[in-house]
């Protein structure tokens, strides 16, 4: 079973994008992961293809409709599709590591990129859409933000990953940032590696990544240690 994701938005020329490469590209060709676009403007009606009005009670900027935006979430994923469907938001549910590993092992996704102001709220209520924040940012689009969701989650996916056990040891798998890495040369610049990992000793070198990822968790991220 591969992951399946389709994207609503109204630039598909974004897609896949920087995905095409590297590790993501090579999943995205072996099959593992597919990404498929649906240009919202598809399910525009009339001849100037509206897909988005004024807001209600006025202010600045445009709002995305529900009717159109209904339509091509209902093209891409009718009733029974399994997968969640996503809307890309500053206002949605922190995009963590944990949710990126939850996402990893399901059949896919259907994600809603925003543009303008937003979306109309009606159509986020009536398709069930889970907003999700890739931080706390203002973007001009809902793409990249899917763009950064979709790279965490395929690089997850099985077989994608070379060395599968270097998931495991990542920042917030283990609910700490990870330790330094170091590699040859041996002296840069005078600066050497630190003995130990150069010692052979692999408890040793087990002890001091340990202590290294407290050492920075705690002086970077104490949040981190608050919620483990
Ligand atoms: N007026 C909105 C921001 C709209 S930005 C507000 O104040 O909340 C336009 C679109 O970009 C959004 O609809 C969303 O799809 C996307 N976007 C912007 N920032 C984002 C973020 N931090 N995470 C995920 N999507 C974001």
């Amino acid at each position: 079973m591969s992951f399946r994701a389709s994207v609503l938005t109204l630039y598909p020329e974004m897609f896949p994008g920087p995905l095409g490469l590297s590790l993501a590209g090579r999943a995205l060709e072996r099959g593992d992961a597919a990404i498929e676009t649906v240009q919202i403007r598809d399910f525009a009606e009339g001849k100037h293809r509206m897909v988005d009005d004024t807001p209600s009670g006025g202010g600045a900027g445009m709002v995305l409709r529900a009717d159109v935006l209904a339509r091509a979430i209902d093209h891409a994923a009718p009733a029974g599709d399994p997968r969640p469907r996503l809307l890309m938001s500053p206002r949605g549910r922190p995009l963590t590591q944990g949710f990126v590993r939850e996402l990893s092992t399901g059949q896919g996704a259907v994600i809603v990129c925003g543009r303008f102001e937003g979306v109309d709220e009606r159509v986020i209520e009536g398709r069930g859409l889970t907003e999700v924040s890739i931080g706390d940012y203002v973007l001009s689009g809902g793409e990249l933000a899917a763009l950064v969701l979709l790279d965490a989650v395929i690089r997850l996916l099985p077989g994608v990953m070379g060395n599968a056990l270097s998931g495991e040891t990542e920042s917030f798998e283990t609910g700490l940032l990870e330790h330094p890495h170091y590699t040859r040369p041996a002296e840069w610049e005078g600066r050497t590696i630190p003995a130990v990992l150069t010692s052979g000793d692999h408890g040793a070198v087990e002890r001091w990544r340990r202590a290294e990822a407290e050492r920075l968790t705690a002086a970077r991220r104490p949040d981190l240690l608050d919620k483990a």
